[in-house]
């Protein structure tokens, strides 16, 4: 089975969040099992400034856009990496745009990649057996093989998965995006990719891959209720036999506490002493004061999704419970600044980091008592998992991934391994810090709950199993539907 990952960000290459860890340990994991996979990924400047050597192929391809075109080539990496490079549209400081907002071309250039994925297949003659898609970046390309190449014998035994990692990003553009995207207008309506006026790439995706996958299996449900559903919870109950949950793992390479490079002490289950001497360090680097008070670590996107303005609100009760914060993010600009505001305000009991980096992150999970995930919603979320393996314990809204990856405390029996939160308000996010607190206050209470949160499992061995079984059946599908035109 020759498998094609596409995505639009992957790690080691470039990372602006969640599904870059996915797709990049995804692919180590199909490596370490033998599996022909590979990766296909724009060339932004990031990757072409970053440590990957890259290679050129030679390989051109051209993508019509509307009345004109645009070229790419093909470069890779030593591995089994593949990227599309076109400076026009991928050498900018981002990926997706500034915290201002998002790059206006951004149909233009996801509809340059999504087709340009398909091209350099062919140009480089490698006929995959399945695309495993991702987000709305790749959202045109089952479309566009159902109906552009629809026809086109190359991609005959081609089958296509579509893995939503967050519904709340769905790549909605101008209705006057379709003819660049070369689509008849036959698709736009509420049955194909039209989405109350506007052309919506996460439904295309949607209504034409073979197989649907979302990141954990409360979150696969959840998807399906108007709540969380966000305007797609019909289409996405008509394909509720094709939608299955995949929780996603994280590299136990890149996140090892007994091995990691960026945290001062390394530690285990067995021998926690490097933990403590992490607290210690962390609590200096980042000029919090008494290093005893616990400490509560956030690493995140700062957006209104992660739910911090419940944070915000609650500082000062925060506080006066005794603990500490220390925060790591970059998104949105009223979040930087309330945040960067509290920080000058309470300076020596909160810390905050407004941008991305890598280290501070491993410090942060390796350094923390408690790992704090108010989020609205959260597909999966790798935080959590990350924290639980650091046996930095996480606190979060009973949502999505949560919900599958933390079991809640209990007191009676001292079992649990973080604490959960059903209302997004701010008392029930305290109220669920408060009994942290107390098992806090307990030393073998919370010995005891350290070891059972770094126990816990979610390496991508299970996972990856998983995906080859749906890719399996996206390819029985497909053969099925051979001749079949049409969506769905
Ligand atoms: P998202 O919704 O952003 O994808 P996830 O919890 O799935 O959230 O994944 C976030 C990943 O990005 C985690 O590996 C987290 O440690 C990392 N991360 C998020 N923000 C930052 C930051 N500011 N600096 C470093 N790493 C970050």
């Amino acid at each position: 089975m020759k498998i094609l990952i596409a995505t639009p960000e992957a790690v080691p290459y470039v990372k602006t969040g969640g599904l870059a860890d996915v797709a990049g340990a995804l692919l180590k994991e199909y490596r370490r099992m033998k599996k022909k996979a590979y990766i296909i990924l724009p060339l932004y400047k990031k990757i072409k400034e970053g440590q990957v050597p890259l290679r050129d192929t030679g390989v051109k391809i051209k993508i019509p856009l509307g009345d004109s075109g645009m070229e790419g080539r093909i470069f890779s990496d030593q591995f089994s990496a593949y990227f599309i490079r076109c400076d026009e549209f991928f050498d900018r400081q981002e990926l997706y745009g500034t915290p201002q907002g998002d790059y206006i071309d951004n149909a233009s250039r996801f509809i340059f990649f999504s087709r340009g994925i398909i091209e350099a297949c062919k140009a480089l003659n490698f006929k995959p057996d399945v695309i495993h898609c991702n987000d709305w970046q790749t959202g045109l390309v089952p479309l566009y093989l159902k109906t552009i190449y629809g026809a086109d014998k190359f991609f005959k035994d081609t089958a296509t998965l579509l893995t939503i990692h967050n519904l709340g990003y769905q790549g909605l553009f101008l209705s006057s995006e379709l003819p660049i995207a070369g689509l008849g207008w036959e698709l736009f309506n509420p049955e194909g990719i039209e989405f109350y006026g506007k052309v919506n790439f996460l439904k295309a995706g949607i209504v034409s891959a073979a197989i649907l996958t979302t990141v954990s299996n409360t979150y696969a449900k959840e998807i399906l209720n108007k709540e969380l559903g966000f305007g797609l919870d019909g289409v996405l109950r008509k394909r509720e036999t094709d939608l299955y949950g995949v929780i996603n793992g994280i590299d136990y390479e890149e996140w090892d506490p007994s091995k990691d490079k960026f945290i001062p002490e390394n530690f285990n289950i067995k021998n926690l002493k490097g933990k403590a001497v992490c607290k210690k360090q962390l609590v200096k680097e980042v000029s919090l004061d008494k290093e005893e008070r616990p400490l509560i670590g956030i690493v995140g996107r700062l957006s209104l999704q992660k739910g911090l303005d419940l944070v915000i609100q609650s500082i000062d009760e925060l506080l006066s419970l005794g603990v500490n914060l220390v925060i790591l993010g970059k998104g949105n600009e009223v979040f930087h600044s309330s945040f960067s505001e509290i920080a000058k305000k309470y300076k020596g009991r909160v810390s905050v980091t407004i941008g991305f980096e890598e280290p501070l992150a491993h410090r942060i999970y390796g350094g923390s008592d408690f790992f704090l995930m108010p989020s609205r919603y959260e597909p999966c979320g790798l935080g959590q998992l990350i924290a639980l393996r650091y046996g930095c314990i996480p606190i979060a809204r009973r949502t999505g991934g949560p919900v599958d990856t933390i079991q809640d405390y209990e007191s009676l029996t001292s079992k649990g391994t973080g604490f959960l939160f059903s209302d997004h308000t701010p008392s029930a996010m305290q109220d669920a810090i408060k009994r942290a607190l107390c098992v806090y206050t307990d030393m073998n209470k919370m010995h005891k709950m350290v070891i059972n949160a770094m126990r816990m499992d979610f390496s991508w061995k299970k996972s990856a199993e998983r995906y080859i079984e749906l890719y399996s059946m996206a390819i029985k599908q497909r053969a099925k539907s051979k001749g079949q035109g049409g969506l769905g």
